[in-house]
């Protein structure tokens, strides 16, 4: 299987001489093709509020209603909003992991970092999960503590957001001269084999209507891989449709100083 994109130009540049240029023309293509497909893809995410908006803006104007309706009406206008802040806010984020130099590096030190991680999912969850920290040794991670947090805060997030009230979800933390590991497992709905490949593309989602629902841009994902990638780390997924699922964070030797 081989598939190019080549351009092909052909001039004489004398009598009985012909030139034939081939250019091959793949990497371009394909990025140009990258490049349409995400401001459709902007677009459409931020057009579905903007609609929803400017029709209770509408309705507002034309019809009287009374207080309550009024009420819910703002309600609901107040929610499409921070929609659009927090597709804006991950797009600002993933642009400035993409393209700004990195943070210069500092020692992160794990045990506060995941301490932090644990708080983050008690106010996620409010009481509706158990939360369960499991750590094994100590030291600290070599990295922008700013990128680090950001992009494991999107995996604790996603674990409150797709496991039903009732669930588990365990933080796991492990340190050694050899590596380090940071693995959120979940109780909850999991995931379809055929989708874990493509996660981590932007705005890609198993079930649209879901993560909508659960204040997701579906831009989480991209952020966490770009965000590791900075930091030489990889993500490692492992799901059961109904059953749960489990993102970790690996982290190679290089970046981890153990005391
Ligand atoms: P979103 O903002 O939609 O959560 P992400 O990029 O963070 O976007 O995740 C992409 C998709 O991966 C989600 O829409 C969801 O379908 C799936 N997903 C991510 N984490 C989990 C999880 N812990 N359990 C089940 N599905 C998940």
């Amino acid at each position: 299987y081989f598939e190019r994109v080549l351009s092909l130009y052909l001039m004489s540049y004398a009598e009985d001489c012909w030139l034939l240029q081939v250019k091959d023309i793949t990497q371009t293509d394909r990025l140009d093709s990258m490049r349409r497909d995400f401001v459709a893809n902007v677009s459409h995410e931020l057009r579905t509020p903007l609609t929803v908006l400017s029709g209770f803006v509408e309705t507002l104007q034309e019809i009287e209603v009374d207080e309550d309706t009024r009420r819910h009406y703002l309600q609901l206008m107040g929610e499409q909003s921070q929609r659009m802040q927090s597709i804006v806010q991950d797009l600002l984020t993933l642009s400035s992991i993409e393209s700004a130099p990195p943070p210069e590096d500092q020692l992160v030190d794990m045990a506060s970092l995941v301490d932090k991680l644990r708080r983050d999912a008690e106010a996620l969850s409010a009481g509706r999960h158990h939360i369960v920290l499991d750590s094994e040794g100590q030291g600290d991670l070599l990295g922008a503590e700013s990128e680090l947090v950001s992009a494991l805060a999107n995996l604790v997030a996603n674990a409150v957001r797709y496991t039903p009230a009732g669930g588990t979800i365990t933080l796991i933390w492990r340190i050694s001269p050899e590596g380090a590991e940071f693995a959120v497992q979940d109780t909850g709905i999991g995931i379809d084999a055929k989708h874990i490949p493509r996660l981590t593309e932007r705005f890609y989602r198993v079930d649209r209507g879901r993560s909508r629902d659960a204040g997701g841009t579906g831009l989480g994902l991209a952020i966490v891989k770009h965000a590791l990638s900075r930091h030489q780390a990889t993500l490692e997924v492992s799901s059961e449709p109904g059953k749960g699922s489990r993102f970790a964070a690996c982290f190679p030797a290089s970046r981890v100083r153990c005391e």
